[in-house]
């Protein structure tokens, strides 16, 4: 049997790569290995719906997967999925993968969708006294624990922190955010619209500790009832929880790629087809890509954006295909319009671009001061060097922020009818 191509990495990046590699033309055998034993589902409603379903109807995790699966195309029938399986190793130059069971495989063309895990505090407590939420496990585990009444730490406040903060309150939990930055969600979309979406929050009950950094998490074991957690700031403030969250981000899984002289720095860095810099038979997807975008500039990044392993298997299936056929490569430069969306309380938040690179933030319309939820709405512009990066629309209708996706067409100084400068 020829080796075929192979895709680690069983999620959303992964499926698509396998779908877009039929796609391409490329008929020989795909071969998709993916750690978790489930096939690939969505994850953003595991800090939302999903979660309640979690607190509320204590779903099991088969039923959920069964509502959260993505529905695989009749081209993908005959990929052959190793599911529960994790690659420990990759030796480029042999073109062999190893598995945590020995088995040995060998590709012809190499799809690296391994995505990210959860980054961890460097503290003494175990880090099961500890929630995490990247997987359809974790947010099982943590849906058991978020009853009424139960008092929950937060930390981090970025978008997963922001997310489940939302549900666990409004599962009638008690719920303290702590967050070393001045406001949630800072780096992603700037102080002034986190202190908005912080308002929503504290308007919903949700406390906030910003400026402070977790220095400790204890446990006070009692007869008969379950553990306390005591978490301890850098400042000796003590909070008192039943149940910790940490949702400080996430870490590329790529050590499986060491040893081979790849730059792993931040994910794997990839050229703007997403081809693994020096081989042409490997490309990447999804979250743990690090590539340039041309629609910025030149610098590589990753996005952790669930509309992005799609557009990314496209074009790295086309760029491997037309290795592995022999066929012309693209050569178009692949220059995405990254989007988000976040739900938190009755607030849609939805980002058009790169909001984080901007150095100047414009309110086009609207006003972040009188935002109360979906009643209220505002758009806000992201300006880098006096360029726009960025459009994020908080309580507008995706149709309306739509209006302004012109302004993010990769021309160079597109004058912004209307703007206001802060
Ligand atoms: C809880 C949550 C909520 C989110 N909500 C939103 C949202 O509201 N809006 C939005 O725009 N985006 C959201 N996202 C982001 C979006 O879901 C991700 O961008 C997307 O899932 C990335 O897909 P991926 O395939 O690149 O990586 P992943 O989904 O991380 O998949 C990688 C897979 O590779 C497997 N793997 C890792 N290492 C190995 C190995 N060595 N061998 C075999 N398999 C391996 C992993 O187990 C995993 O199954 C959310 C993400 C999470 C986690």
């Amino acid at each position: 049997v020829a080796p075929g191509a192979v895709v680690i990495g069983a999620s959303m990046g992964g499926l698509r790569a396998a779908e877009q590699l039929r796609a391409a033309g490329w008929t020989g055998p795909i071969t998709v290995i993916g750690a978790e034993p489930y096939a690939p589902y969505n994850r953003p409603p595991l800090t939302k719906a999903l979660l309640r379903s979690f607190s509320v109807a204590k779903l099991d995790t088969r039923t959920a997967h069964r509502t959260l699966a993505f529905r695989r195309r009749p081209s993908v029938d005959d990929v052959s999925w190793r599911l529960g399986r994790t690659v420990t190793s990759v030796c480029v130059d042999d073109r062999t993968i190893r598995l945590d069971d020995g088995e040995e495989l060998t590709y012809e063309g190499l799809v690296v969708a391994t995505g990210l895990r959860p980054r961890r505090l460097p503290l003494r407590a175990p880090l099961e006294d500890r929630h995490v939420i990247r997987s359809l496990d974790d947010a099982a585990a943590l849906g058991q624990v978020l009853a009424p009444g139960a008092r929950v730490v937060v930390i981090g406040a970025g978008f997963i922190g922001c997310e489940v903060a939302a549900t666990a309150t409004e599962l009638g939990c008690s719920v303290t955010v702590i967050e070393p930055l001045s406001a949630p969600l800072t780096q992603a979309v700037g102080e002034e619209l986190g202190q908005a979406v912080q308002r929503v929050h504290e308007a919903n009950g949700v406390r906030f500790c910003l400026g402070s950094r977790v220095a400790a998490v204890e446990s006070e074991f009692r007869r008969d009832a379950a553990p306390k957690r005591i978490v301890e700031l850098a400042d000796c403030t003590r909070v008192v929880a039943d149940v910790v969250i940490e949702a400080i981000g996430s870490v590329p899984n790529v050590e499986f790629l060491d040893g081979n002289g790849l730059d792993l720095g931040d994910g794997v860095l990839c050229d703007n087809q997403l081809r693994v810099a020096g081989r042409p038979e490997i490309v990447a997807v999804g979250d743990v890509a690090r590539f340039p975008n041309p629609r910025f500039d030149e610098t590589p990044r990753r996005v952790e954006h669930w509309s992005m392993p799609g557009l990314m298997a496209r074009r790295a299936a086309a760029t491997l295909a037309s290795h592995l056929l022999g066929t012309e490569t693209p050569h178009a430069d692949f220059d995405p319009l990254p989007t988000f969306w976040s739900d938190q309380f009755d607030l849609r938040i939805n980002s058009m671009g790169a909001p984080a690179l901007a150095d100047e933030i414009t309110v086009l319309e609207g006003d972040l001061g009188a935002l109360h939820g979906s009643a209220t709405g505002a758009a806000v512009l992201y300006q880098r060097d006096q360029r726009p990066v960025g459009v994020v629309g908080v309580g507008i209708s995706p149709e309306r922020l739509n209006r302004f996706r012109s302004i993010l067409q990769p021309v160079p100084s597109v004058a912004v009818e209307g703007a206001v400068a802060r």
